[in-house]
């Protein structure tokens, strides 16, 4: 097997079950693909979610990833449209964006699966807790950057990984749709290899790239 990142074939077996690969050269983690569950069972598990404005401690997130991401680091003047890429069932992040006087588009392969954004560009897509479901990220990176206009922006959430030592306790990967782990690294080679510029990281959770 090659990592699904970079195609470096320099994977280490990582020793939790023996079902995670750590890739030596852009240092992403993931789920060995014959282990990842159904597509049935993942709709399953994100309508198990209590994603929606009801509750507290979802609806924060998104204000901390607006007031901490997308406020300090984008002119909000600027930017018209916005794709909110894998919104989930209760699109919290798009209402709180459109509270903000941004047209965003909502799309989720499960509850929004119109794929609003075809013949569109963007100034801005929105991205979190997505990332680490792609069981084929480079695929949905080429998607995701078709659609950016010149100099627009690409927002992402998704933890980034603690390394392979802190791995088998980390929390992050008990949600069995979880299957791919990044870190600064991992998101430098991406950014590289589709020409972006990342412009703000907290190395945690946030990143912020640039066409
Ligand atoms: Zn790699």
């Amino acid at each position: 097997m090659d990592c699904i990142i970079c195609g470096s074939s320099d994977l280490e077996l990582l020793d939790i079950q023996n079902k995670y690969y750590h890739c030596q050269d852009c240092e992403v983690i993931f789920l060995d693909p014959a282990e990842r569950v159904a597509q049935a069972e993942e709709k399953e598990r994100y309508e198990g979610h209590d994603n929606n404005h009801q509750n507290e401690g979802y609806v924060k997130m998104f204000e901390d990833f607006i007031e901490e991401l997308v406020e300090p680091n984008i002119n909000l003047e600027n930017i018209n449209d916005v794709l909110e890429f894998g919104c989930g069932p209760g699109p919290v992040l798009a209402d709180l964006l459109e509270a903000k006087e941004l047209e965003v588009d909502r799309y989720d392969p499960y509850f929004f699966p119109e794929k609003v954004f075809v013949d569109k560009k963007y100034d801005l897509i929105t991205s979190t807790e997505v990332f680490e479901h792609f069981s084929d990220p480079i695929k949905e990176m080429k998607l995701l950057t078709s659609h950016l206009k010149e100099n627009a922006y690409l927002a992402v959430m998704t933890s980034f990984h603690p390394g392979p030592e802190e791995f088998e306790d980390w929390w992050y990967k008990w949600d069995s749709t979880h299957i791919v782990f990044y870190n600064q690294k991992t998101f430098s080679k991406i950014a590289s290899d589709f020409g972006l510029e990342i412009i703000y990281t907290d190395q945690k959770k946030y990143i912020l790239f640039k066409a």
